[in-house]
């Protein structure tokens, strides 16, 4: 461990905390958590009563690797993303995310003042977020906290996730070619429905982990 690192790690363990403090005055359940594998081992305990677990397609949650270990203790799994599904299949499991036990996901931005911020192309990610499941657990790399309002985090979901979203979705956009937004018109345009979650959903137990490390995009 360098100095540099230990300073940058402070330093984002500085905005983690604020961000969890906000959360908390917000109504979210909110944890910090100093390295990724006490977010994977939060999840393993918050699921034991679960007997559905949805995968939104967050790449935060690909990156904790939490779903072999779940799916390991015979969970049914609900991942829309499963190669070789035809569409009907995808919309099918889609729907069955909204009523699982226990929803996972990242968040596109999570800005100091505890606001979560998503844009999404079907709505299946977001719609599971607020309304439907259970219990939700967000997943926050410290890369996703922005230090300003709701508009600053459009602006960050644009300029640094939609981008290189696309283009591992293989969508035919402008900014899957150049990676800048262009606010485009394109039939594969990804940015559709932008969420803002200021306050904990009244009928929904939202848990938000804000992880200090780097997570998804
Ligand atoms: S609006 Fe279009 S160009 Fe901009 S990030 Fe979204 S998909 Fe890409």
């Amino acid at each position: 461990m360098t100095l540099t690192r230990d300073l940058v790690d402070w330093s984002f363990q500085e905005k983690c905390e604020k961000a969890v403090e906000s959360l908390g005055r917000n109504g979210f359940t909110a944890v910090y958590c100093s390295t990724r594998q006490k977010a994977f081992d939060y999840i393993v305990a918050a699921a034991e009563s679960a007997a559905t677990v949805g995968f939104g397609g967050s790449m935060t949650i690909v990156d904790l690797g939490v779903q072999a270990c779940l799916a390991g203790q015979g969970k049914e799994i609900l991942n829309h993303g499963v190669p070789g599904l035809i569409l009907e299949e995808r919309v099918a499991i889609m729907r069955r995310q909204l009523t699982c036990d226990l929803f996972l996901t990242g968040t596109n931005a999570l800005t100091l003042s505890g606001i979560l911020v998503n844009i999404d192309a079907t709505g299946n990610r977001v719609g599971s977020m607020f309304f439907g499941p259970k219990k939700v657990i967000v997943v926050a790399g410290r890369n996703k906290l922005v230090d300003g309002d709701p508009v600053a985090a459009v602006k960050r979901v644009k300029g640094s996730a939609s981008p290189p979203n696309a283009r591992r979705l293989n969508y035919n956009t402008p900014c899957a070619k150049t990676g800048f937004c262009c606010d485009c018109n394109s039939p594969d345009r990804i940015c559709r429905i932008t969420t803002v979650i200021d306050r904990k959903p009244r009928l929904t137990d939202v848990h938000v982990l804000v992880v200090n490390e780097d997570l998804g995009l």
